[in-house]
């Protein structure tokens, strides 16, 4: 009742030209905040449906079918589908600019399957598909602080434009420079990556690595092992002699590399001398120039590894990464929501079970983190996000809300346990509302957007981006579609049938 007459006081003076632009701003944010308040169930229902739905990279088809639906409701418009991929869900409201986007992802992974709340190993569908990063977090959270920043746009007449990419696979690194390419963010002025983590916090700098995905298969000869090897070409051989060619350059190669294979196709019985070998490799450094580097020598040890076994090689480019350039200008109007919203109120039984669950994990005993993270760059991760090419094109913000329990790394099944509990709903709160008010400063403040531009200008231009993919290449869009085949079925059983709305 107070707030209200508050409420229509800063109105009648708004009318009067007399309120600071801070009042303004904190007026804005507060009605964000309260349609963020009024929609935690739709919110977490999208979440949680999400987890249910377990799904691939590129097979994110019941995902983005919900989220397609549910924002086409809240007022949005939605292509499904888009720079060739059927998953690839991009969705805006409003028009012209500034034109600001979210970039997420909702992919789980292989094997992931859990039954969520259980703190032993119980998969839902066994050796099935599950969510063990969190991804199914960032469909409620960016929906909803798209959909709240758009209740403020309406009610305060502000001109612009909000929008979500929700790009697929990004586990496999495999849609962003796609989309890019496509050119999705040509007329973006800024976006905000969004990112579930046991911390609530934005950073700056280059964040993490370049990465280079490539499948080399060796076409050779096949002939009995025991009765004619001599008219064999074996093809495995020459995927042998690159690892060998590989490992024989790793150590002139700089501190910062990384680089990792795995044989994916090894023969087939000693005896049959393999006319098909394949290797499949992931090249990483600090910077794309140096991970290209190293990737091109790659290419000629495949080529000399063809020569000494007299067979042929094709090279399949599966994905690359851009390491993430993160805007300091960004982080800094982020890390204001992030200290508005500040961390949740955790109840004691929440803070317990985070307890129980690292103690019986042996992990360090510290419950939730109760402050918020201070501003500042981070040591840059050897890790890989395709969106890290978008960081290139237009200047990126980044936002980790707090929905996770510390200590639990990724991509194990123990990350599968909290993503639907009442920590991760309320982690998905604070999230959506830093999300909602930073982009709704990003809309109403022009300097902001002009001074990340000019810092995006000359940190973008030490290092000038080129797309890794070759002009004829098309996205994998068959990735993990067998797999997926396979389990949905007996995951469909756990779908939950939400439809939310929001209001
Ligand atoms: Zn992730």
């Amino acid at each position: 009742m107070r707030f209200d007459i508050i409420r229509r006081w800063i109105g009648v003076v708004a009318v009067l030209g007399l309120v600071p632009p801070s009042a303004q701003a904190d007026e804005r944010k507060q009605l964000a905040f309260e349609v963020i308040e009024r929609n935690v169930q739709q919110m977490t229902d999208i979440s949680d449906s999400l987890y249910y739905f377990g799904e691939l990279g590129m097979q994110e088809f019941e995902s983005t079918k919900l989220l397609k639906e549910t924002l086409e409701a809240g007022g949005f418009k939605v292509e499904l589908g888009g720079a060739g991929m059927p998953t690839n869900l991009w969705a805006e409201y409003g028009s012209g600019h500034p034109k600001i986007a979210i970039v997420t992802e909702i992919d789980a992974l292989p094997g992931g399957s859990q039954t969520p709340g259980e703190f032993t190993r119980k998969p839902m569908v066994q050796d099935g598909p599950g969510h063990m990063e969190g991804h199914n977090t960032h469909g409620g959270v960016a929906s909803m602080a798209a959909f709240a920043v758009k209740q403020v746009m309406q009610r305060h007449n502000i001109p612009g434009t909000v929008a979500i990419s929700f790009g697929p696979a990004e586990e496999q690194l495999a849609s962003r420079p796609f989309i890019v390419r496509a050119g999705y963010f040509k007329d973006v002025d800024a976006v905000i990556y969004l990112h579930i983590r046991d911390t609530f916090n934005t950073t700056f700098g280059i964040g993490n690595y370049a990465a280079i995905s490539s499948t080399f298969t060796f076409h050779g000869k096949t002939a009995h092992g025991g009765v004619n090897p001599w008219d064999g070409k074996d093809a495995v051989d020459a995927v042998v002699l690159m690892d060998i060619g590989f490992d024989k350059l790793r150590e002139h190669l700089r501190p910062t590399y990384r680089a990792h294979r795995t044989i994916t196709v090894g023969g087939i019985q000693p005896n049959i001398i393999p006319d098909k070998g394949q290797i499949w490799w992931f090249v990483r450094d600090a910077s794309m120039p140096a991970a290209k580097e190293t990737y091109d020598k790659l290419v000629k040890i495949a080529e000399g590894a063809a020569l000494m076994t007299g067979t042929t090689f094709d090279v399949k480019y599966s994905a690359s990464a851009w390491p993430q350039l993160v805007n300091k200008t960004l982080g800094e109007a982020v890390q204001k929501n992030v200290d508005l919203v500040g961390m949740p109120k955790w109840t004691e039984a929440e803070v317990q079970r985070a307890r129980d669950f690292q103690k019986m994990h042996d992990k360090p005993v510290i419950g939730l983190r109760t402050a918020v993270t201070p501003l500042g760059g981070r040591p840059q991760a050897s890790s890989s996000n395709d969106n890290g090419d978008v960081s290139w094109v237009v200047p990126a913000g980044s936002l980790n809300f707090p929905a996770a329990i510390p200590g639990i790394e990724a991509h194990e099944w123990k990350a599968g346990v909290f993503p639907t509990s009442s920590i991760s709903h309320k982690g998905q709160v604070a999230g959506a509302k830093t999300l909602a008010a930073s982009i709704v400063d990003m809309l109403t403040t022009p300097e902001l957007i002009q001074k990340a531009r000019a810092e995006f200008e000359t940190e973008s231009k030490k290092t000038p981006y080129f797309s890794l993919v070759p002009p004829d290449a098309k996205p994998d869009v068959d990735l993990n579609r067998a797999e997926m085949e396979k389990y949905r079925p007996e995951m469909k059983k756990f779908y939950l049938s939400k439809t939310p709305r929001f209001n």
